[in-house]
C-alpha cells in the first residue's frame, strides 16, 4: 500500500525499452514534494514513456522510480494509481454522461463536488450550455466536444480525484487563445500544492516550473530552471 507523504518522486538511472531498442537511457531526475517538474524535448524523445513508468504502465529495465523512497514496483497498483492524476495526451472520454466522465475514478462524489470541479476546470459554463447539461451523453456516439472542451473535462476529472501526484501530458489539440487562457487558469489551480509533472515540447510553456529536465533521444541533455536554460 502506497501512502504518499511528501510526494517526492525520484528517477534513478532509469533505462527502458519497449523491445530491444532502448527508449530511455540512464535517466535521473527528482521532483521534490509539491514541486512542478517539466519534461521538455522533441517528439519521440521519451517524455510520455518516462511518466508511464511512474504509473507502472510499464516497468523499468534497470534503475528505479520511487515515491517517497518507495519503489513503485513494491506497492499495490491500486494504491499507486489512486495517488496519481493523469491528464493524458489523448483525452479519453467514454460513451456516457458528462457527469460520469468527470466522476470516473472517484467514488462517492456528490453533484456539488462535480460542479465545483467543473467550475475550477473552467468547464461548468460550456457544460450547462449542452443540451442536457451534466446529463449530456459524450464520447463516441455522443455529443462531439472540441479538443479544448475534452481537455477541461479531463482536468475536472483530475480536480475531483484530488490526487497527491499529477501528470499533465501536453495536448496536441490547437485551441484558440481564449480557450488556452481558460485551460492555463484551470491547470494552475490543479497543480498548486501537489507534485506535478508537465510534459511540453517547448521551453516557453513551462516557465513557471520549479525544475526543467530536457530529454533528447532518451537521455537527459540539460536541466535547470527556466532562467538557467
Ligand atoms: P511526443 O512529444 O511526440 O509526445 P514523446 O517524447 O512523448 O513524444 P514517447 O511517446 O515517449 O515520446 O515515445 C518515445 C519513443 O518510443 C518513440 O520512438 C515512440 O515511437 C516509441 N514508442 C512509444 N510508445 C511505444 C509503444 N507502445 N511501443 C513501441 N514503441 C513505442
Ligand atoms: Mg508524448
Amino acid at each position: 500500500e502506497l501512502v504518499v507523504d511528501a510526494g517526492r518522486v525520484e528517477y534513478d538511472d532509469v533505462t527502458f525499452g519497449y523491445d530491444d531498442d532502448p527508449i530511455l537511457e540512464d535517466v535521473s531526475f527528482t521532483a521534490e514534494g509539491g514541486d512542478t517538474l517539466a519534461l521538455v524535448g522533441p517528439t519521440g524523445a521519451g517524455k510520455s514513456t518516462a511518466l508511464k513508468l511512474l504509473l507502472r504502465m510499464y516497468d523499468v529495465d534497470s534503475g528505479s522510480v520511487t515515491v517517497d523512497d518507495r519503489d513503485v514496483r513494491d506497492v499495490t497498483l491500486a494504491s499507486l494509481r489512486s495517488a496519481i492524476g493523469y491528464v493524458s495526451q489523448e483525452t479519453f472520454l467514454f460513451y456516457g454522461t458528462v457527469r460520469e466522465n468527470i466522476t470516473y475514478g472517484t467514488f462517492d462524489a456528490s453533484d456539488e463536488d462535480v460542479v465545483a470541479a467543473a467550475k475550477a476546470a473552467e468547464a461548468h459554463e460550456f457544460v450547462t450550455n449542452l443540451p442536457d447539461g451534466y446529463d449530456t451523453m459524450v464520447g463516441e456516439r455522443g455529443v462531439k466536444l472540441s479538443g479544448g472542451q475534452r481537455q477541461r473535462l479531463a482536468i475536472a476529472r483530475a480536480m475531483l480525484k484530488d490526487p497527491e501526484l499529477l501528470i499533465l501530458d501536453e495536448a496536441t489539440s490547437d485551441v484558440d487563445t481564449e480557450t488556452e487562457m481558460l485551460i492555463q487558469r484551470s491547470l494552475d489551480r490543479l497543480t498548486a500544492d501537489r507534485t506535478t509533472f508537465v510534459i511540453a515540447h517547448r521551453l516557453s510553456t513551462v516557465k513557471d516550473a520549479d525544475r526543467i529536465v530536457v530529454l533528447d533521444d532518451g537521455r537527459v541533455v540539460e536541466r535547470g530552471t527556466h532562467e538557467d536554460l
